[in-house]
């Protein structure tokens, strides 16, 4: 991926722990990598196909001084946020956010931070069968929308499927959803809980009926396992209600585990 760089942003601000330091303030330097895609601008020679590194710049200096957090980390993540909802051709930022007279006791030349941000795609399964099954997966898509940490890219066709799972009960509908977010994958699953809540969605029978249901199918190629989410979905390879619309918006996209496509995936259950 190309870069775009700001190197040693000088900007006075109001940021630490301590009285002193909100009063007084200080200088802190800031260094930015972009990710992002040069090669059009490259060949058009036109501001308009890259990000102008000017409006970065004041962008961060806004940001930096607009008000005063204690800690710098707070300050980074505030300035790396801005960044990437800001400037539609940023995928990822590196932010160094130095602060060279920061309250230590001892000679020591700066101290700083350093993090990574960046828009994560993900996949999103969708399903319902209680209620407006097809009103409850708009509303979804229209919640994810809403929601400026998340860009929803492409939404498959919802189709009817028979339950799974052993549990009487109604058809259902179902679709996926392909985003980009900037939500870590345990605040995108908090996230989804919110809008299934807004949905009525109450847990009574494992598999039973729903008037949403709203899974993290996969997160970039990203592979974990706690209490609360597991990614790649535990059971996608053997759902073909969950196959066939990511067939339809992602039919390369690989599960991480195994390295099969969708397309794969979705054959070789046709073949058991
Ligand atoms: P299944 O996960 O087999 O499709 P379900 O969707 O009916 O079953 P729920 O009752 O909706 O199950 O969710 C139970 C819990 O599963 C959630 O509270 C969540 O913590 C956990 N979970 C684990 N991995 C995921 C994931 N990838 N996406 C969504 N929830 C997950
Ligand atoms: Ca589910
Ligand atoms: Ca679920």
């Amino acid at each position: 991926m190309d870069q775009i760089k700001i190197e040693n942003l000088e900007i006075y601000a109001y940021h630490g722990v301590f009285a002193e330091e909100k009063e007084k303030g200080q200088l802190f330097y800031i260094n930015a990598t972009l990710d992002t895609d040069l090669r059009r601008a490259g060949q058009t020679d036109d501001l308009s196909a890259s990000t102008h590194y000017g409006e970065v710049a004041l962008l961060l200096q806004k940001k930096m001084t607009e008000q005063s957090y204690d800690l710098i980390e707070k300050a980074a993540e505030v300035c790396a946020e801005a960044v990437l909802l800001q400037f539609p051709l940023v995928h990822g930022i590196t932010l160094e956010l130095r602060k060279p007279d920061a309250p230590i006791p001892l000679p020591f030349e700066s101290v700083s931070v350093v993090i990574h941000r960046g828009w994560k795609k993900a996949y999103i399964a969708l399903g319902s069968n209680m209620g407006d099954s097809r009103g409850h997966l708009d509303g979804a898509v229209e919640a994810m929308k809403a929601d400026k940490h998340i860009r929803v890219r492409k939404v498959s066709d919802y189709i009817v499927t028979k339950p799974y799972g052993g549990v009487e009960q109604e058809d259902f509908l179902n679709g996926a959803v392909a985003v980009e977010t900037l939500y870590s994958p345990e605040e995108l699953l908090d996230k989804l809980h919110e809008i299934e809540a807004s949905h009525d969605r109450q847990r009574l029978v494992h598999w039973g009926p729903r008037t949403l249901d709203l899974d993290i199918l996969l997160y970039e190629d990203l592979v974990m396992d706690t209490s609360d989410l597991t990614i790649p979905h535990r059971d996608m390879h053997n759902r073909d209600f969950v196959l066939k619309p990511m067939v339809q918006i992602a039919p390369y996209v690989k599960h991480p585990l195994s390295g099969r496509t969708m397309e794969q995936m979705l054959e070789q259950n046709k073949m058991e």
